[in-house]
């Protein structure tokens, strides 16, 4: 069974793609903050987890100043 991914996600303030290792053993949505890794900004992060099809589907990310 896979046990990690990478993900990918656009940093809400200069529209860069970063990369995200993500655990898949953790069966629960996700929520935390990332620096992007081309302007260092936080970009809140929210994987959403499939819980029927036991798969990450969906990840958003979102500025912190909100
Ligand atoms: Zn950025």
């Amino acid at each position: 069974m896979q046990t990690d991914d990478v993900l990918s996600w656009v940093c809400q303030y200069c529209g860069e793609e970063n990369s995200l290792w993500v655990d898949l053993t953790i069966m629960e949505d996700q929520d935390f903050i990332e620096d992007c890794e081309i302007c260092c900004r936080p970009n809140r992060v929210l994987i959403t987890h499939d819980k029927e099809n036991e798969e990450y589907i969906f990840v958003d990310a979102r500025l912190t100043d909100e």
